[in-house]
């Protein structure tokens, strides 16, 4: 078991990548914290992970951009299971449209769901990190941490913000044992994904079958979505390694989308 008895918080981990993350976790021994603001399907995930392994799950409904939410949920976590090990910090939504048609709104929105989201659980986390000598900060980055697609401003934004927040807490926790690293997918098939599709389909002119095959995934070496699974086991490896020499990095899981 890699992760054994370790505490994990996972935002954003009711749906997709996060829900998939948080049963790799579990099937390595660690609790984990399903955070997320759709309560209803926390509790449903965390009642799924318990079924498999009894006490291995909570959930936590929580808006990772509300400072209240999230340092009650840390508190919540550390008060029933003493610590915090490993944050992932996941959440995340996507909206699409060209810059000159990008609401205001939408574009602050973004932003604080991936880069205050990040900031308010690390905030929060550190404090318990530190007290331990030990953790470890896992922010979901994307391909689009280094490259930009047309009608992603807001998101191709934040996503290379979390590289520098990643940066920055990797020098500022050096010393007190955390570590930090950026995960970037490719596309993943996940509500995500699906609710893009359509829309990119309508602002570009084209089918949805070609935004799948020349927007997704023409970059592609094999034509082919990274899966849940395969970022599942990034983190597994992230959150398992056994020494600090890896920290301060990210690495891409793109079928080769993504080069560097
Ligand atoms: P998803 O829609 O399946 O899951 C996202 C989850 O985040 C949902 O459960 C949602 O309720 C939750 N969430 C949204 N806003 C929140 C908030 N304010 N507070 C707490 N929870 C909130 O999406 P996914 O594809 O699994 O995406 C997870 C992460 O992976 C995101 O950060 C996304 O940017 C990143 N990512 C996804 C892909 C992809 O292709 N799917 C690629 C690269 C990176």
């Amino acid at each position: 078991m890699k992760l054994h008895n370790k505490v994990c918080i996972v935002t954003g981990a009711a749906s997709g990548i996060g829900l998939g993350i948080a049963r790799r976790f579990v099937a390595e021994g660690a609790r984990v914290a399903i955070a997320d603001l759709n309560g209803d399907a926390a509790a449903k995930a965390a009642a799924d992970l318990n079924a498999a392994g009894p006490g291995a799950a909570m959930a936590l409904t929580m808006d990772v951009t509300s400072e209240d939410a999230v340092n009650a949920g840390v508190a919540q976590v550390v008060a029933q299971w003493g610590t915090v090990d490993v944050l992932v910090s996941n959440a995340g939504v996507q909206i699409v449209n060209p810059v000159e048609q990008f609401a205001y709104a939408d574009w602050k929105k973004m932003l604080a769901i991936h880069l205050d989201g990040a900031f308010l659980t690390s905030k929060a986390v550190l404090p318990h990190m530190y007290a331990q000598g030990s953790g470890t900060v896992l922010f979901m980055g994307s391909v689009h941490s280094k490259l930009a697609s047309p009608l992603k401003s807001a998101y191709v934004t934040a996503k290379h913000g979390l590289m520098g927040l990643a940066r920055t807490l990797t020098k500022e926790g050096g010393t007190k044992g955390l570590r930090v690293n950026v995960i970037c997918p490719g596309f993943v098939r996940t509500p995500l994904v699906d609710k893009q599709i359509p829309e990119q389909a309508a602002e570009l002119g084209i089918s949805e079958e070609e935004v799948v095959k020349k927007v997704m995934l023409g970059q592609t070496v094999d034509g082919e979505f990274t899966s849940i699974e395969d970022i599942a086991e990034v983190a597994l490896f992230f959150a398992a390694f056994p020494t600090n020499a890896l920290t301060g990095q990210s690495l891409i899981a793109s079928h080769g989308w993504c080069m560097e």
